[in-house]
């Protein structure tokens, strides 16, 4: 069943409807020709330049360092904004793993914060209540009453296509002295308040694995306002060398550069997002409009103060209607040749990150039982579409109570 198990950013097969499948064509091709021509495949080379430029004018930012993945881009932000070994970081409990694993990369802490209800974003009022009730100042160092450890960063996870409440929670970073690295990587080309999302907290990252708005096959990006800290990640990123020559290291660095290639792709991709993001919001317009016929299929959330991307979308089933959640439309989905993908295992259930600080959950809990997130790839044509309207149409009036 290749609509059951592929992965979400593989090509579909043949007759089958994929989630949220790479479009790459003519363009990328061309400049992959120019890669191979001139011999510069590698981690230098002219397109990685023009890859980082262009991002980063994309993101209304003044530094782009290109790395080899997202979650290689969040383990150097971390650094680069000073966390340090059995710090604590405020991260979005709803999330795909990579930044709550890159926290731990960083020999740092995961404090999970609960999703809040009408965007599924980071609750920035969970945020308030930990710092004020949760956390206390000895000797000008914040530290969790708790656990006794430095609280030091929040990670807000813009998921999902739309923007975490950035306004409340910069406030509080400010307040309270914390580092923010916004992880923009599900949300490029989504606004909040009439700026890119990962522009707002002056650190930010970006993923463009196969399945996101822009890919280079896999590959990320830092942002970052600080030519201090775009000097130092391009520093960690590039195995920390002092002397090219003499192959003299002045810290433990990674190997984490893009390649040409990869950026090749990546230009041609950066042209092409005005396109990519018109799709999402065409077909986001259409399912909309399915769920404004649908008892009990709400459609994905988009705040007044939000401009969304719509890279993934995801309808939420009522469990008034829908008891049995999600799940029994991801099959019914699935026999038709359909994919569809719940949201992830919330962070505090996760086993890779068991005993982590939590606050709160029942919210992540609830919509990862209730959402399903619907094929959105920008390659899909009116016809699929309608396809997939039919049967979750089919569905949702034969299953609701
Ligand atoms: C995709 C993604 C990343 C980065 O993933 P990579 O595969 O390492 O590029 C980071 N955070 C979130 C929320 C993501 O969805």
């Amino acid at each position: 069943m290749p609509s059951e198990t592929a992965a979400p950013g593989a090509p579909a097969a043949p007759g089958q409807i994929g989630l949220c499948v790479p479009n790459v064509g003519a363009r990328e091709l061309d400049y992959l020709r120019e890669c191979i021509e001139t011999n510069f495949v590698s981690s230098v080379g002219a397109f990685v330049d023009r890859f980082e430029r262009d991002v980063a004018a994309v993101m209304e930012m003044p530094h782009g360092i290109a790395t080899a993945s997202g979650t290689a881009a969040l383990h150097v932000a971390l650094l680069v904004a000073g966390i340090e070994p059995d710090d604590e970081v405020l991260v979005s409990d709803l999330t795909f793993i990579a930044p709550v694993n890159a926290i731990r990369y960083a020999n740092a802490w995961p404090v999970l914060v609960d999703a809040e209800p009408e965007t599924w974003q980071m609750d920035v009022s969970r945020v308030a209540d930990f710092l004020r009730d949760g956390c206390e100042r000895r000797d000008g160092v914040l530290r969790n009453r708790a656990s006794g450890r430095r609280v030091r960063a929040v990670m807000p996870v813009h998921i999902v296509g739309h923007p975490v409440d950035m306004q409340p929670l910069l406030a509080l970073a400010a307040e309270f002295g914390l580092a923010v690295i916004e992880d923009a990587s599900e949300s490029l080309g989504a606004r909040y308040r009439g700026a890119p999302v990962g522009s707002h907290a002056g650190l930010a990252c970006l993923s463009f694995n196969g399945n996101k708005l822009l890919t280079t096959g896999g590959g990320g990006m830092i942002l970052t306002r600080s030519a201090d800290s775009a000097q130092r990640a391009r520093y960690l990123t590039t195995q920390a060398k002092d002397d090219s020559i003499e192959f003299v290291h002045g810290a433990v660095g990674y190997n984490y550069r893009l390649t040409n290639i990869q950026a090749a792709v990546g230009c041609a991709q950066v042209e092409r997002l005005p396109e990519f993001l018109a799709a999402k919001r065409r077909i986001a317009a259409r399912y909309a409009e399915m769920c404004a016929g649908l008892a009990g299929v709400h459609a994905m959330p988009a705040a007044e103060w939000a401009d969304p991307a719509y890279w993934m979308y995801t309808v939420r089933l009522d469990n008034k209607h829908f008891p049995d959640g999600s799940r029994p439309l991801m099959r019914a989905l699935a026999s038709q040749g359909i994919q569809a993908r719940p949201l992830w295992q919330p962070m505090h259930r996760s086993p890779a990150h068991a005993g982590a600080l939590a606050l709160g959950g029942d919210v992540a809990d609830r919509l990862n039982a209730e959402c399903l997130s619907l094929p959105c790839s920008t390659g899909l044509d009116a016809a699929e579409q309608e396809r997939v309207v039919d049967a979750v149409t089919r569905w949702a009036t034969t299953a609701s109570r």
